[in-house]
Order: C-alpha cells, then structure tokens, then sequence
C-alpha cells in the first residue's frame, strides 16, 4: 500500500500504517505530521489549554499516556508529567513504570514529579486494598489516582491535567453507560472538565485516536512504554466493551469515531441538565481537597486502614 498523500505528489512511498475509518494510508513522515495536526485541532475545537500555561500529564509508563507527554512537549506546551507510584511488585509493575517515566523525562528534558504511595503514605495500593476491606484494588486505585494527581495539579498551580484515554477507552466507557442509562455519567463523559472549587481542569487530547493509531506512534517516535498490563487489569469489565465495539469496528469501520463523535454533538446535550444539579461541596474535614460527605472518600479509606493497623498493633 502507497501513502495516499505523497501519492498525490506523484512519490511513491510505502504505507506505515492504514487507517481504515478515515480512508488513509499514510508513510512515516506523513503519520506523524497528521497525528500532530488531530491532536492541536482536537486541543483548539475543546479551548483544552494554551502555551503559557503549565499542563500536568499524568504518566503511568503506559504508551498513551507517554506518547501524549511526547507529542505536548513537541508542540511546545509546557509541561508537567505526574507519576504516582503504586508499589505493585508483581512482575516489578511499578518499579518498571517509573523507570519509563524518568527515562522520557530526561529525553525530553521536562519534570516529572513523583507521588509515592509507600513513602508518603505508607501503604502501597493493595495494602490500602486489602486493609480497608475492598476486594476490587481498581477501584480504591482509580480513586487514589484521581485524588493524588487533582491535589498535585491543584498545589501546583497547574493550568490543567492532560490524560492519556484514547478512542477505544472513551467509546467503550459510553458504551457501559449508555447500557445502564447512567445519564449522570453520560452527561459527564466530554474531553473537558472544567475547573471548579478544589478541582484542577481535566482534559483528553487523544479522546478521537485509537489504540492502533497511538501504538503506532509511540514505536515511530522509539518512545520505550509498558507492554504489559498492570497484574491487577483482569478484574475490570471495560474488555467487554472494548471487544464488542472492536467487533462492531471491524464489521463496519468508524462505529467508534461516529458512535464517540454523534453522541459528543447530539446525544451528551440530551442529558446536560444532569450536570447543573447542585452539589454542596465543602472541603473535606481531614485533608481540605473539595468533598460532598464531610471527610472525603480517599480520607475515609485511610482512617479505616489505620484504624486496623492500629487494632492489629503494626502502627
Ligand atoms: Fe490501578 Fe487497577 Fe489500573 Fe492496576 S489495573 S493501575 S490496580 S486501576
Ligand atoms: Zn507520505
Ligand atoms: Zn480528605
């Protein structure tokens, strides 16, 4: 297969990769030059940040996260890459991730803070899993995550937290919403979420680009990633989804694109009014960070794991 765009030039180089949704077969040169593009459209079109601001990217060591460090940082943005150590041991998961992290860090010459969870807090994530009584560790993890990453952007001063979720994520999440009609969520799900009391903005630059597109760019750019999942990744049910819509896609190319895209345009506004419903924040009574139930929830889990430790004489 021929590059469609240097085709047109009359040159003929050989395709890297096919994008089937778009109807694009493109070389090297060409891939990279349109996946920039996307990216500074899709940042333009949700006004996600400028180049004054300081942007935080939250890095797992993963290929979207680091190839959406790459790719900002090459555009000139300044950024920020914020890495929060689990202390997962199994298979050297975490210590594997932070090496990744570093390694980009010093390539492209930008700070990475590091939040350890071990050190700072004194529990790894499946420490606090276990002690508090939770048997699902993604979802005590996905909470810890969330709220460590808004504290650092919030004490820095960040203009934003840029994430790394991609196509096949955002599709299969409204996928799983739209199963349940969870209309809270679905009136949520957008590429921006903006500032408010307590929390730093949250945007997704990657939200249009699948998996296949981002891998491709990460091995262009010899950007060293994760290959292998977290140990923990079994238990979540988003596969699922993912599988249904990868069969879908297959069936019929640009399901993702249209089912992510229509529902952005026509579906999300049905259900916005979810969204200006009142929530009485108040900082929360342990730590400060904005809250609707007095102490927090990453509080309340911690009080709990303390608490047993205490009981058991380990603290
Ligand atoms: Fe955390 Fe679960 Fe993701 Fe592992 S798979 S990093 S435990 S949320
Ligand atoms: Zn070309
Ligand atoms: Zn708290």
């Amino acid at each position: 297969m021929l590059c469609k765009i240097c085709k047109s030039k009359g040159k003929k180089e050989k395709a890297v990769i096919s994008i089937r949704h778009h109807k694009l077969a493109l070389c090297k040169e060409h891939f990279l030059e349109w996946f920039k593009k996307q990216t500074l459209k899709t940042i333009k079109q949700f006004s996600m940040f400028g180049k004054e601001e300081t942007i935080g990217v939250a890095v797992s060591g993963g290929k979207d996260s680091l190839s959406l460090w790459q790719l900002l940082t090459e555009c000139g943005f300044k950024t920020v890459g914020i890495h929060i150590a689990l202390g997962i041991d199994k298979n050297d998961y975490s210590k594997k991730s932070l090496e990744l992290c570093s390694r980009l860090s010093e390539r492209i010459n930008r700070p990475l803070i590091v939040f350890d969870m071990k050190r700072e807090i004194g529990y790894t994530i499946e420490e606090i899993a276990k002690l508090s009584g939770r048997k699902d560790v993604c979802s005590v993890c996905g909470t810890f995550k969330r709220y460590l990453i808004n504290k650092i952007a919030v004490n820095e001063k960040m203009a934003a937290v840029a994430t790394g979720h991609n196509l096949d994520d955002e599709s299969a999440v409204l996928l799983s919403n739209t199963m349940r009609w969870d209309t809270g969520y679905l009136a949520r799900q957008y590429p921006v979420l903006e500032e408010k009391e307590g929390f730093a903005k949250k945007v997704k630059p990657f939200c249009f680009f699948t998996e296949k597109e981002i891998v491709s760019y990460a091995i262009l750019k010899e950007i060293e990633f994760m290959e292998t999942g977290c140990p923990n990744a079994g238990s979540a049910t988003s596969p699922v989804y993912k599988q249904a819509l990868a069969f879908l896609e297959h069936k019929m190319p640009g399901t993702k694109l249209r089912f992510y895209r229509e529902f952005l345009k026509k579906g999300r506004p049905a259900f916005e009014k979810e969204t200006k419903e009142e929530y009485n924040l108040a900082p929360c009574r342990t730590c400060g960070m904005p809250t609707t139930a007095g102490v927090c929830s990453v509080c309340r889990i911690l009080e709990k794991v303390r608490g047993v430790n205490a009981k058991s004489g380990k603290n």
